[in-house]
């Protein structure tokens, strides 16, 4: 299916969407496994929320495929989860996911390059400027990313806000290139 390859957006021709014309993101491209929509918000939905983890490798697979064939980063950073959410969950999706992606195709996980100093994890019902806003000052990092190709992982892309400002800090510590990787990518509203 033809994608904008910043964002991951369905396009008819596979160019840069409008939207990241106008207002490109931090991230520099955006791989996504699949569209969110039926059965597969089912599947995210009972490995996240009731904790079925054996779900994690079936999620990680066809991302797996998909970056198998782009160029490898020096890092597989999962998005963090606030302290809070990570006590609440017990795990964090993103981190789980990523395992199985960064042994498959011998990428070092990074699973601590990011803290989540702020929970910013309830964005619905936000415009992109707000999310945007909502989400500025999230993050912390503090190890030199000087040179460093960065992919970060997270299980939903929905506007991109989240991945954008924690992209904008690893750039912030040097990173050249950030690549958002995702197993579903939302349509926006
Ligand atoms: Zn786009």
């Amino acid at each position: 299916m033809p994608a904008c390859p910043v964002c991951a957006l369905s396009t008819l021709d596979g160019q840069v969407c409008g939207h990241c014309l106008r207002h490109p993101p931090a991230f520099d491209h955006a791989l996504a496994a699949f569209s969110y929509g039926f059965p597969l918000d089912r599947l995210l939905h009972a490995f996240k929320y009731a904790g079925n983890l054996a779900l994690a490798d079936i999620l990680a697979e066809p991302l797996a495929r998909i970056a198998a064939g782009h160029p490898k980063p020096d890092m597989l950073l999962p998005m963090p989860l606030h302290p809070s959410r990570l006590k609440e969950r017990g795990f964090n999706q993103a981190l789980e996911i990523a395992r199985p992606i960064a042994k498959w195709l011998n990428i070092p996980l990074a699973a601590d390059a990011c803290r989540r100093t702020r929970d910013t994890s309830s964005q619905a019902g936000l415009k992109l400027k707000e999310r945007r806003r909502n989400v500025r000052g999230a993050f912390a990092c503090d190890l030199d990313l000087a040179g460093k190709i960065i992919a970060v992982l997270d299980d939903v892309m929905t506007t991109g806000a989240t991945l954008n400002e924690i992209s904008r800090v690893l750039k912030s510590r040097g990173a050249v290139e950030v690549s958002a990787w995702v197993v579903a990518r939302t349509l926006p509203e």
